[in-house]
C-alpha cells in the first residue's frame, strides 16, 4: 500500500474507525459511514477524512461517499448479513478494486465464498491466537 488510495469504511464502531484513524494516518484517503453520528467520536483528533452519516444498506448513502471512485471498500458494520450486502453492491456494481468484509459467523464465511467476496473473522482469528498462546 505505498500510494494514497481513496477507502471508503463502512462502520465506524471499534474495528471501523481504528482502522480509519490508522489508514488516515498512513496518508490514504478515507470516507467513514455510520448510521450513528456518534460513532464518529471514535475518530482520533488528527484524522483527516471525511465523515458520513447515513444507513449503508441505500445505494444513495454510498453514492454520496462516492463509492464509484473508492479503490477498496471495507465492510466493517457490527451486521454479518449487511457487511455481505454492502461488500456484494461494492464488488457487482461498482466495480471496486478491493473489498473485503468483517463476518462474526465463521459458519457464514462459505456463503460470502459463493459470492466471492473476501472475508476476515474475528471469531476464528481469536481462536487460532487462544490456541496459539495457550
Ligand atoms: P462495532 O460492532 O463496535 O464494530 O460497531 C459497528 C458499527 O456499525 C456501529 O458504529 C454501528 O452504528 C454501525 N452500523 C450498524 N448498522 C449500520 C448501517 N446500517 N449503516 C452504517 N453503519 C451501521
Amino acid at each position: 500500500m505505498s500510494q494514497s488510495l481513496y477507502i471508503l469504511i463502512v462502520g465506524c464502531g471499534r474495528l471501523g474507525a481504528a482502522l480509519a484513524n490508522r489508514l488516515s494516518r498512513l496518508g490514504h484517503s478515507v470516507v467513514v459511514v455510520d448510521v450513528n453520528e456518534a460513532a464518529f467520536r471514535a475518530l482520533s483528533s488528527d484524522f483527516g477524512g471525511f465523515q458520513q452519516v447515513g444507513d449503508a444498506a441505500e445505494l444513495s448513502v454510498l453514492r454520496q461517499a462516492d463509492i464509484h471512485r473508492a479503490d477498496a471498500l471495507l465492510a466493517v458494520t457490527g451486521e454479518d448479513t449487511l457487511n455481505l450486502m454492502v461488500a456484494q453492491v461494492a464488488q457487482t456494481v461498482f466495480r471496486v478494486d478491493k473489498v473485503l468484509a468483517r463476518v462474526f459467523d465463521p459458519a457464514r464465511e462459505a456463503i460470502y465464498q459463493t459470492f466471492n467476496i473476501a472475508t476476515i473473522s474475528p471469531t476464528s482469528l481469536a481462536v487460532e491466537d487462544f490456541i496459539h498462546r495457550l
